[in-house]
């Protein structure tokens, strides 16, 4: 429903008041006044989408335009360049921190006012939304002493509120961090932050030379963008500093391309990376008027696929009048890439992509399909949320065979979980061998997907059990030394296999392991 004001009466700095504080008590993102023939169209922007707000007519458009630039601080003589600004002040006891731009359009000058809300980004990184295993790897890439970790997402993810939230866990007294933004989006105690200033020279890149000057500990810059701040970062990282930033891709695979198209030296890169965020954001379901539903043939077989699960119901929106069509904010559905060294190896060797993509998607990464897909389970947003989130990927830097779309994510999926699925058929195999007390023997391998893996002294062969789903689980392993398996053989082995060191706790959807074919048993006993 529109707002009506009272145009006649209300004076228009009242008017632009009431629309500001009305905004952020409903939580939106962003105020839109859009010039239009008959008038001057209101909508704001709430969880995602934008919804019409008001209709304010013509004979008060101007001076509604003109009070806007006037407390953001713009130039109010000129009508005819973009210009930006900002507002900083307390209305009715709500705290506003706005963003503002002004864009000249045929039918006159065109407003958005960015809400900044820094509630989500001081309640902590604990309160992001991570699952367990993703919140552990974060932790771990955060501890790094130097490096560059990057957060990655399309416009208005959250990428902010995540690299602020790292921000204010790195926040210590005996550390010195710096940061460089575009625009500065919220002010944290006890940090240095540099606001870019490209007319006159501020770039990210010069700021940055003049930042490694300041004995820096850990370095904030705002976005990746260009390609010399792209090879500053790298550079800086590698020189003890840990690098924090955000780029404009859509998970960890394309980030790492991104880079390289940057013309960052690969061998800098990979020995900078330490850890890559992608985020997405999903509507978040109303708590109060969600509803079960049964799952259809199709989504019971996508949860089979991707997670392994049956799942016969799922939470659907119904809404209520405390929220918009069922949803209530939103949630974010993460993919964490803690970089290891076999996948430094492989950016420095520059490995094919077929191989690089493999190598990222072990069993160790949950992919955004299934993150969402879990979020699902729980009860946090809904199937088709999730679907249209992965399915429509509008970045359009990355369109063409990288589009992150739904077969992408299953590709992925089934990549993290052939790797699991090989990992415990060594696990089980070497299990075996242990109780059996046997010495391995050579055996032919059908298919060697890991080129990660050490030198056979001797070599084993996980049989390829499956026989429905795929045909390159199967996998070369090879332990250490020519004596039997140990237990800490074991460990050697799906270590070097997936490269991740906490392989040896099973994965979180472990998938049941079929029955050894009897063939093999055969082959065994006859050596
Ligand atoms: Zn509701």
């Amino acid at each position: 429903m529109l707002k009506v004001f009272d145009y006649e009466k209300m004076p228009v700095v009242e008017i632009v008041n009431n629309i500001l504080v009305d905004a952020a008590k409903r939580d939106a993102s962003d105020i839109h006044f859009d010039p239009q023939e008959e008038y001057l169209k209101i909508r704001i922007r709430i969880d995602g989408d934008l919804k019409d707000y008001a209709e304010v007519p013509n004979t008060i458009k101007r001076n509604m335009i003109t009070r806007i630039k006037i407390i953001s601080g713009m130039n109010i003589t000129e009508s005819r360049l973009p210009q930006d600004g900002a507002i900083k002040t307390t209305i009715e006891d709500v705290n506003l921190d706005l963003r503002v731009s002004c864009l000249p359009t045929n039918l006159g000058e065109k407003i958005v006012i960015r809400i900044l809300d820094y509630s989500m980004s001081q309640a902590g990184l604990e309160t992001l939304g991570f699952s367990p295993s993703n919140f552990e790897k974060v932790a771990r890439i955060i501890s790094v002493p130097n490096g560059i970790i990057l957060v990655t997402g399309a416009t208005g993810t959250g990428k902010s509120t995540t690299v602020y939230s790292i921000l204010q866990k790195l926040n210590r007294e005996e550390t010195n961090i710096i940061t460089v933004e575009d625009p500065i989006e919220m002010n944290i105690e006890g940090i240095n932050q540099v606001q870019v200033n490209s007319e006159i020279g501020l770039t990210f890149a010069a700021s940055l030379r003049s930042i490694l000057r300041q004995d820096p500990n850990v370095i904030m810059i705002g976005e990746i963008r260009d390609n010399e701040t792209a090879q500053i970062a790298v550079r800086a990282s590698i020189t003890g500093h840990i690098v924090l930033s955000t780029i404009h891709t859509n998970n960890s695979l394309n980030t790492i391309e991104r880079l390289l198209d940057m013309d960052v030296e690969r061998y800098l890169l990979a020995s900078a990376l330490e850890g890559i965020i992608s985020q997405k954001l999903a509507r978040r379901l109303c708590p109060k008027c969600r509803k079960l539903r049964p799952t259809n043939e199709y989504e019971k077989e996508l949860f089979k696929n991707v997670l392994n699960k049956d799942v016969n119901e799922t939470y659907t929106n119904v809404g209520c009048e405390e929220c918009t069509n069922g949803f209530k904010g939103r949630i974010p559905i993460h993919e964490v890439l803690v970089v290891t060294q076999t996948i430094k190896d492989a950016i420095s060797n520059n490995v094919r992509k077929e191989e690089l993509r493999k190598l990222v998607y072990t069993e160790d990464v949950t992919t955004m399909l299934q993150d969402g897909m879990e979020k699902v389970i729980e009860g946090e947003t809904t199937f088709e949320e999730i679907l249209k989130l992965i399915e429509l990927d509008e970045d359009e830097s990355t369109a063409g065979e990288d589009r992150s779309n739904l077969q992408n994510s299953i590709e992925f999926t089934k990549l993290s979980q052939e790797a699991a699925k090989a990992t415990l058929n060594k696990l089980e195999e070497a299990e075996k061998k242990d109780r059996n007390e046997k010495s391995p023997t050579n055996s032919t391998s059908n298919n060697i997907s890991n080129p990660a893996v050490n030198s056979p002294t001797s070599s084993s062969t996980t049989p390829s059990t499956s026989s429905t789903t795929n045909n390159t689980s199967t996998s070369t392993v090879t332990s250490p030394s020519t004596t039997a398996p140990t237990s800490s053989t074991i460990n050697n082995i799906s270590n070097s296999t997936v490269t991740s060191p906490n392989t040896a706790t099973p994965p979180t959807n472990p998938i049941p392991i079929p029955p050894q074919p009897t063939i093999n048993t055969n082959e065994k006993a006859s050596q």
